[in-house]
């Protein structure tokens, strides 16, 4: 391939903090927080105009696996209740988009957090084997900002990437789980449509509906989520064979996510009836992409673990979400993969935060190290929030105390029963 050599730059640097957050995910907003907390100076860096990753721009509001959390995840529960939020038949909660946006805000402004948007991380330079500084650009061009502890909250692991970290990507045979472009969908009656609310139960009449009418969506399991206040959103469609670190990829995806769902929902409005009114309201700002890189850290979660229910000593979290693998080769179906590994209520170690191969990089929520079937469970977001809470935490504890991460013990269990 042909190639371009880009001339030797002058970037400025524009701030230094004891800790970096890059990425304001569900795990992202928690670390900044809890160090913020701690008494940390933090910066966080969101590449959207938004913090809450899936939770917002990627119209997904839905949290599962939070009932058995303490700590800020439990915070964003109350909070998330007083403005629209819900707790659901299943015991999943959510809240619809926009004051979710709020919500977070206030709470990381409050606990003095400096919060940088349309900032993506680009770069990283390195001093043996610690990050002195990461690169971004924005708006205001290149700049470069220094920190003590560095916390990857990208998802896909893009600063522990561009760090040069080793990485898993995908299943054992290179295959990752589908991506989802998600809408959100209003004018319809959460009364009426409750028997096509997800989650399913015994009867998914939604695919019924669907498929008595000739459309099969390419999400074998087509989903509307009532996030509250008659605010929905609609999965249905799987976009395969994804590759959250490819951009001509992901474009892909999201030309035919988004034309499949205008499908979707201008076939619901066709029907009449409770369906006259449906309207898409808005679309995900990214496409939902369920996996990306996952970093190698001291400790790694593995589907072993899961199926033994493991307990740690330095566990910072229990997850008690299921082995959820979206079916990667959709000639073997479309909806879940069959799983052979049934979960136990499970620890996710301290140590599968902190990096094993850069000395002051932590990193929380789906890019943390586990193997394939294993981050198909704790990669929900009721566990990605007491992760980044854990990695926030921990880290201030590092800078506070002068040593490594990876020499931090005590860290807190942010679940409710140990
Ligand atoms: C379609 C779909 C449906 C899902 N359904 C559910 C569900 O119902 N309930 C549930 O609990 N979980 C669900 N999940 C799983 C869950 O979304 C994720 O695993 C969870 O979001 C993990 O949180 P996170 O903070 O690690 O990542 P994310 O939510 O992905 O947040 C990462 C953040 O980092 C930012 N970022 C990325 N790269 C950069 C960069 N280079 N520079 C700066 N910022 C960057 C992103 O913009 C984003 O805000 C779903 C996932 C998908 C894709």
């Amino acid at each position: 391939m042909e190639q371009y050599c880009e001339s030797t730059r002058k970037i400025p640097v524009k701030g230094e903090y004891d800790i970096i957050v890059c990425g304001g995910g569900p795990a992202g907003v928690a670390a900044a927080l809890a160090a913020a907390r701690q008494g940390a100076s933090v910066m966080l860096i969101e590449r959207n105009q938004c913090c809450g990753g899936i939770w917002t721009s990627g119209a997904m509001p839905w949290v599962l696996d939070h009932k058995n959390k303490c700590g800020i995840l439990a915070e964003i529960r109350e909070l998330a209740l007083k403005r629209g939020g819900e707790i659901h038949v299943s015991g999943s909660l959510s809240c619809p988009p926009e004051p979710l946006k709020l919500l977070l805000e206030e709470l990381l402004l409050k606990g003095g957090v400096r919060i940088r948007y349309g900032t993506s991380v680009t770069g990283v330079h390195l001093k043996n084997n610690r990050i002195t500084h990461i690169v971004t650009e924005s708006k205001s061009g290149a700049e470069a900002w220094a920190a003590k502890r560095f916390i990857d909250c990208t998802g896909d692991g893009d600063l522990g990437a561009l760090a040069g970290c080793s990485f898993e990507f995908g299943g054992p045979d290179g295959n990752t789980q589908p991506s989802s472009f998600i809408g959100i969908v209003c004018g319809l009656d959460p009364v009426a449509v409750q028997d096509f609310l997800a989650p399913h139960g015994g009867k998914p009449r939604l695919k019924e509906l669907m498929e008595s009418h000739g459309i099969f969506p390419t999400y074998g399991m087509p989903s509307l989520f009532h996030f509250g206040q008659g605010i929905f959103g609609l999965m249905s469609n799987h976009g395969y064979k994804v590759n959250a670190i490819d951009a001509d990829n992901l474009t892909a995806k999201i030309l035919e996510g988004r034309k499949e769902l205008h499908t979707h929902v201008a076939f619901l409005r066709s029907l009449g009836g409770i369906w006259s009114n449906i309207a898409l309201a808005g679309s995900s700002d990214n496409l939902g992409v369920r996996e990306g890189r996952r970093l190698k850290g001291m400790e790694y979660v593995d589907c072993r673990h899961l199926g033994s229910g493991g307990r740690c000593d330095n566990a910072v979290c229990r997850a008690t979400f299921c082995v959820d693998v979206h079916a990667p080769d959709p000639s073997k179906g479309n909806v879940i993969a069959d799983q052979k590994v049934q979960t136990k209520p499970y620890d996710i170690p301290w140590g599968a935060l902190v990096s094993a191969e850069r000395e002051n990089l932590l990193m929380a929520g789906r890019c943390i190290s586990g193997d394939f079937i294993a981050h198909s469970s704790y990669r929900v977001t009721g566990d990605a929030v007491p992760m980044g809470e854990a990695a926030g935490t921990g880290a201030a504890i590092s800078v506070r105390e002068n040593i490594l991460p990876s020499q931090v013990k005590g860290v807190p269990f942010f679940s409710m029963e140990k």
